[in-house]
């Protein structure tokens, strides 16, 4: 948020509609108590809000109506009220009309979808302020939206305008590491959920949606590269989710239980699957860009009916996206600078995952002189199970626990070298390895020489 003049933006805000009032034959004004007031505000934000409820108010009027808005101040508020002389609303429906997809019934007015009043809501909450309706059925409406002053109500972050976009790309390169998976091996010979660990580099996609035709549809486009999961709803949805951990999620919007954005909303809140990028498809082109605005969750959004091409070009950008993230973060992870690494936003990574992450990397630098460490104890430490860990660190950093052990260890060998703070002997102990010639091999594979030549001749 930014300072601006919400009186300006407002009257020509309103004016813009003027056209579209004047086709309608409604009469429509705008009056404000105050010339001038400067307020923190996202000026986006601002104007979808208006766009709804002048929008509404225009759709709800007949002709010959008026909608007024008048802009005033409370000592601590600025209020903006859009009043019209339309339809109104029935009192029973008053405390739904902010639902998501909420349409008053029987109503002749078809285009809706019913999210404008929902994003609106959302966005007003945004700017801390609140949303307010009254209405009469037959004779009119008004909506009040109340904004508060100053900048008091605002945290340090919210007054910085685009906190995501300090980061710029960076290249990402594949590791292979395969060779001393050791601890993957024990972890496969358990013989516990064999099925997901096999098919580690298929990845997996999780489709939900309620129409079976459209799965299938879906399903064909993406069968060959991928291992399909299959839900009817949110509810099944999540549950796949949670025990699946799939690379990919494509879901439904509209579907009974547990609609897409409930579900986006629990994933993205769930430590476990808080990682998985998430598309959402929504019914008609219009939504779209609603959509984005709501708290959804999703990382993307296609229009049904949608192009398949279009589809399988996002869902490679989403895991382009992801795989540059898991090499930054690859690159940066170095106890003991852990904690600014953490700190770095990135858009790409949620705060959830943020401190997953950071507790992933704790528990290793906690166990790191112990070499009998194992991903066991690590999975259980993390209150996850070992395929669930397995795979929520390959969804983040492309990396299985056994690789993410080896290479803290050898980055904290790497650092000790470099202070001198021991011999190499002494730094191999104390980062967990007890076999010197598999230390000296690991760290040559990682850094291009030996431990005893570091950093010399690095
Ligand atoms: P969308 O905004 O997504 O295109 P919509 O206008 O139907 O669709 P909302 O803006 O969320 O959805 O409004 C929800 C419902 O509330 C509307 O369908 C309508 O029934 C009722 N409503 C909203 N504003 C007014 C109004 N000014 N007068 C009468 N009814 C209204
Ligand atoms: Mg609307």
């Amino acid at each position: 948020a930014w300072e601006e003049d919400i009186v300006s933006l407002t009257r020509g805000y309103v004016q813009s509609f003027e056209s579209l009032a004047q086709q309608q034959n409604i009469q429509l004004t705008f009056n404000s108590d105050i010339d001038f007031l400067p307020l923190y505000i996202d000026r986006d934000k601002i104007e979808k809000i208006l766009y709804n409820l002048l929008s509404n108010a225009l759709k709800f009027t007949k002709t010959h109506g008026t909608v007024n808005v008048l802009l005033g101040e409370t000592e601590n508020l600025v209020t903006i009220a859009i009043s019209d002389t339309g339809t109104g609303i029935e009192k029973e429906q008053l405390e739904h009309i902010f639902d998501r997809f909420y349409r008053v019934e029987n109503s002749n007015y078809q285009e809706g979808t019913g999210i404008g009043l929902a994003l609106a809501k959302e966005l007003v909450e945004l700017h801390h302020g609140k949303i307010e309706v009254e209405s009469e059925l037959g004779t009119g409406t008004t909506f009040t939206v109340f904004l508060p002053k100053g900048k008091g109500h605002l945290q340090d972050e919210e007054l910085v305008k685009n906190p995501e976009d300090m980061i710029s790309p960076f290249q990402f390169t594949l590791r292979d590491g395969g060779e001393f998976n050791k601890d993957d091996d024990s972890l496969k010979s358990t013989g516990q959920s064999l099925d997901l660990l096999k098919e580690d580099s298929d990845p997996v996609m999780l489709i939900v949606e309620d129409n079976k035709d459209l799965r299938r549809y879906i399903g064909g486009y993406f069968e060959k590269e991928y291992q399909l999961i299959e839900a009817v709803d949110g509810l099944e949805g999540f549950e796949k989710a949670i025990e699946n951990l799939p690379d990919i999620i494509i879901s439904d919007v509209m579907m009974p239980n547990m609609d897409g954005f409930e579900l986006g909303q629990k994933l993205k809140n769930d430590q476990r699957t808080s990682h998985i990028p998430l598309i959402l498809l929504t019914a008609r082109a219009s939504t779209e860009s609603k959509m984005e605005g709501l708290e959804t969750g999703a990382d993307d959004f296609i229009t049904k009916p949608f192009d398949p091409a279009e589809l399988q070009v996002r869902i490679k950008n989403l895991i382009d996206q992801r795989q540059r993230l898991a090499e930054y973060y690859m690159d940066n992870i170095q106890h003991p600078d852990l904690a600014s690494l953490i700190s770095i936003p990135h858009s790409g990574i949620t705060q959830m995952d943020k401190e997953f992450l950071k507790k992933a990397v704790d528990i290793l630098v906690e166990n790191m002189a112990d070499e009998e460490f194992s991903v066991e104890e690590y999975s259980s430490k993390m209150a996850l199970s070992r395929v669930q860990l397995h795979r929520k660190l390959k969804g983040l950093l492309n990396m299985s626990p056994g690789d993410l052990i080896r290479i803290l260890r050898l980055k904290r060998a790497a650092e000790l070298l470099k202070k001198g703070a021991g011999n190499v002997t002494e730094i191999a102990y104390e980062v967990g390895f007890n076999n010197l010639s598999y230390f000296a091999k690991c760290f040559q594979e990682e850094f291009g020489c030996l431990p005893s030549d570091y950093p010399e001749n690095k």
